[in-house]
């Protein structure tokens, strides 16, 4: 079966300009990159990541992807399709042993529907399993009850992801002093991989949307030290706009996000896209950054589907 005729993606995906009245009236031009459009089922960021590692499986003669996520993995539900694009089966690790006798939420059972399994886990199990995925016991332990599989932490960050996500600044014509790309970072691979892939001058800014997580700046620097063998000085993460957590929408956000959904006609992902924006907003707001500055927001993902479980 031909894997490029069921996994075509849009790209380039497309770039949208945002009028809007007071980025505008800042001097401040806004766009929008459209990953939430490259694929229905692996959407965003995932495509650009998950890409390079299942093919890389597949060459190296894996025929299983495993790895890990939370009850409303976005990772998982992409790896679950992807893998099935791939021809290879794909085995899902949620946090919460308490899920498993519990009725599937949606994104779950979108995960077991593309025919992965599904194993669950105790939080501190699964944590103590994340912390030492890279050990030979681990592996071996994974290996004892799965067979042979290519290992992909959560959230599917490593270098191969990175470096997928690193092409995306080349679809970004003249990219210059001038320009920020903005995007959402939940385990740091996007970030990573966009900064690496920037010419000189443009800067990446980082969206925190987990409280408090100080390691993702050592995060983005592992990654760019293992992955191009050099650290980057055109980027960084804020902090103050993860809405009081992973998961926490407040309602100034979705406030925020709604207005600019009437404005735009576009609706945005609460937990990663929402974010990202916001911090976009307010930093043009208060820190008003120099006239003619070019901030391109990366729109991730989609929003969820509108589910009664949700
Ligand atoms: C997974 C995800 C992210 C986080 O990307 P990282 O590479 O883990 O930082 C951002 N936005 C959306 C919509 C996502 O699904």
């Amino acid at each position: 079966m031909d894997i490029a005729t069921r996994y075509q993606p849009w790209l380039p995906s497309p770039l949208q300009d945002v009028h809007d009245e007071w980025p505008a009236g800042r001097g401040v031009e806004l766009r929008l990159k459209r990953d939430d459009l490259i694929h229905p089922l692996v959407p965003g960021n995932k495509w650009r990541k998950l890409t390079p590692n299942l093919r890389a499986a597949v060459e190296q003669g894996h025929t299983r992807v495993l790895t890990f996520g939370g009850a409303y993995s976005n990772h998982l539900r992409a790896v679950a399709a992807a893998g099935a694009a791939y021809g290879l089966s794909t085995v899902g690790v949620v946090r919460g042993d308490e899920l498993a006798d519990a009725p599937r939420n949606w994104s779950l059972a979108r995960a077991e529907a593309h025919g992965m399994e599904l194993a669950f886990l105790d939080r501190t199990g699964y944590r103590a399993t994340l912390r030492a995925l890279d050990d030979p016991a681990t592996r071996r332990a994974l290996e004892e009850r799965w067979g042979r599989c290519w290992v992909l932490p959560e959230g599917g960050t490593n270098v191969l992801a990175a470096r997928g996500a690193a092409e995306l600044p080349a679809e970004l014509p003249d990219l210059g002093e001038r320009d920020v790309v903005c995007c959402a970072v939940g385990t740091g691979g996007t970030l990573a991989g966009i900064a690496a892939g920037l010419p000189d001058g443009a800067r990446a800014l980082g969206v925190a949307v987990v409280r408090g997580a100080r390691y993702l700046d050592d995060e983005v620097t592992r990654l760019h030290e293992q992955g191009w063998g050099r650290s980057f000085g055109n980027w960084r993460i804020d902090h103050d706009h993860h809405g009081g957590g992973y998961g926490r929408v407040p309602a100034e956000l979705d406030a925020f996000a709604a207005a600019f959904e009437d404005r735009h006609g576009i609706a945005l992902e609460r937990r990663y896209v929402a974010k990202a924006l916001w911090c976009v907003y307010d930093l043009v707001e208060r820190r008003a950054p120099e006239p003619g500055t070019r901030i391109t927001a990366v729109i991730t993902g989609p929003p969820d589907p509108v589910t009664s479980d949700g």
